[in-house]
């Protein structure tokens, strides 16, 4: 079915909780394993309905914000939500507390049970008042960001509008562009810093009612982190310094050699190339057809796919007045497919909306129509899995990049991956900082940015900030939407990403072997945890000391091999 033929109808929610309380009962008493798995799956069916209405809400919605009939279905699932996931938690705990739960494992694998109990764990009554205050303080944080308004050369522009000045092959227009930011940033300090310092209390409040010693604790069940905890995530982020940056290094000093800058400073790291960064060459219809003609070729699967979004306007990808920003991709699970969202502007980002989220799509497509008959919920795994799915496509794929970008591909290839390394170290100190801030809640505002400049030096020790404001006195953390948004997420693209390029390596090597081992792993869609995946494809989680030697050696030999002129 196309999209504009899929019909919504605004869900009845008196209904739905009732029908989850009744779920929860049945569920509880449930007199065999088989009783409760057939029930897991009717609950599940029953949900996505639910969960397809306010997807199709949000889409309509954010393809045009100023409609208003879509905007008051939005604001309807927004105030609805809280209970449909207070009845979720509800029906969790009924499973849980059956007899029979393990045969729920059986069924659909290790995940499962441990999810299910992460999201008793993760919420209660006691803490939805603060839980409203910190989405009030996230809105403050998004109205002070969103709102930023920078001058430069004597235009207002918004902080996106910045990126392209901060790229000018001109230096001096670089350090311009961050000096307008930095502008905006130390005006509006003392908000910044009170809207962080409330968050904080507020997370360590919610962590302390919950049992937990502090955020950081309570953060890995809220991320539904199976498998590995502080102590595994300590040791990755140990390995990147000790193994990542040292490799880093290297591949910037060819960096630099080849864009001429003798001595850059940190505005100086947005440019890659002594004539600019590769970008896509064609129209959309001409994208779109590079896409149809590389998944084509791919896989039967990928064709498959390919076909089914394509004839079906699944992709919204082009910019227009009253379009949100931003992208996603999302599942409706009614009707079995993903849906792809974006704002084009002619970069290279574009392709990533065909490699990257096509790959999350990709995922979400095969996992609706498994064999194995896989209810809605466990179709996807977590998120530091998802992003595996969609970095490794982004890799798997480049055998076809030149159809979009033509004399610019080997500058592309080599950009991507020099990116996706120098990523590692700077998502990492990101997670570092955030355990800090948690662990030492009363630390001032100078001291908070003391840690971020000490972080700067262990993980990313060639950035030099000059006389720069801003960023010079250790307060660029705060432009990390993350930080404030969705605290401890960014770790998720770091283990990710190390998946993703040991699948660069092995594609390398053999390329259709390769493939078969990412099938192998998207096969398994949300019934196994990330340690489970990586090693279903012979990957390696990178939790132990030397785990990621080989790889991040790799990775720089080919960037030493690859260079372009
Ligand atoms: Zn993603």
């Amino acid at each position: 079915m196309k999209f504009s033929e899929m019909k919504y109808e605004r869900p009845d929610l008196d209904k739905v909780l009732a029908q989850c309380e009744e779920y929860a009962k049945k569920m509880a008493a449930a007199q065999s394993g088989e009783e409760l798995v057939q029930l897991y799956r009717e609950e599940n069916a029953m949900m996505a309905h639910y969960h397809t209405a306010s997807c199709l809400a949000s889409i309509h919605y954010t393809q045009d914000t100023r409609d208003e009939y879509w905007s008051g279905e939005q604001e309807w699932f927004d105030a609805t939500g809280p209970a449909v996931s207070n009845a979720a938690r509800n029906v969790a705990e009924a499973i849980l507390s059956n007899p029979h739960a393990k045969a729920l494992e059986e069924a659909f694998g290790t995940r499962i049970l441990p999810s299910l109990r992460n999201l008793v764990l993760s919420m209660d009554d006691r803490v939805i008042e603060l839980q409203k205050e910190e989405n009030a303080l996230t809105s403050a944080y998004q109205k002070l960001y969103g709102g930023a308004m920078a001058e430069l050369d004597g235009k207002q522009l918004t902080i996106p509008q910045l990126t392209l000045y901060k790229q000018s092959t001109d230096p001096a227009m670089r350090r311009k562009a961050y000096e307008a930011e930095a502008v905006y940033f130390d005006a509006h300090r003392a908000e910044f810093d009170e809207i962080y310092d409330k968050m904080v209390k507020n997370r360590n409040e919610q962590a302390r009612i919950l049992g937990y010693n502090d955020y950081s604790e309570l953060s890995y069940i809220r991320m539904n982190r199976i498998g590995y905890g502080p102590a595994e995530v300590a040791a990755f982020r140990q390995e990147v310094v000790e193994q990542v940056v040292p490799m880093i290094q290297k591949a910037l000093a060819l960096r630099n050699k080849r864009t001429g800058i003798e001595n850059p400073m940190f505005w100086d790291s947005t440019i890659s190339f002594a004539d600019g960064n590769p970008v896509p060459h064609g129209s959309y219809d001409e994208l779109m057809a590079g896409a149809r003609k590389m998944y084509h070729e791919l896989s039967p699967e990928t064709a498959e796919f390919i076909d089914f979004m394509q004839d079906n306007e699944m992709f919204d990808v082009l910019s227009r007045p009253g379009k949100m920003s931003g992208g996603y991709e999302e599942m409706l699970p009614d009707y079995k497919t993903p849906f792809i969202f974006a704002n084009w502007n002619g970069t290279a980002g574009d392709v990533d909306v065909l490699t990257h989220e096509a790959g999350h799509a990709l995922e979400g497509y095969l996992a609706a129509r498994s064999p194995k008959n896989i209810p809605e919920d466990i179709q996807c795994p977590g998120m530091e899995s998802a992003e595996i799915h969609s970095m490794s496509m982004e890799f798997l794929t480049a055998p076809w990049h030149h159809l979009f970008f033509k004399e610019d591909t080997d500058k592309y290839e080599l950009l991507h991956a020099e990116d996706s390394f120098i990523f590692l170290p700077y998502g990492c100190m990101v997670d570092e900082f955030q355990h800090i801030m948690y662990q030492q809640p009363d630390l001032t505002p100078d001291e908070r940015n003391a840690v971020w400049l000490e972080l700067e030096k262990k993980y990313r020790p060639w950035n030099k900030f000059g006389d720069l404001p801003f960023y010079g006195r250790g307060a660029g953390w705060q432009r990390q939407l993350h930080i404030f948004e969705c605290p401890f997420y960014y770790i998720d693209y770091c283990l990710a990403t190390a998946i993703a390029l040991q699948f660069f390596v092995a594609s390398l090597k053999d390329h259709k072997d390769a493939w078969q081992r990412y099938m192998k792993l998207t096969n398994l869609a949300g019934m196994a945890t990330y340690t489970e995946l990586a090693e279903s494809a012979g990957m390696k989680a990178p939790f132990t000391k030397g785990s990621l030697t080989e790889l991040s050696r790799a990775v720089a030999d080919w960037i030493e091999q690859h260079q372009v002129s």
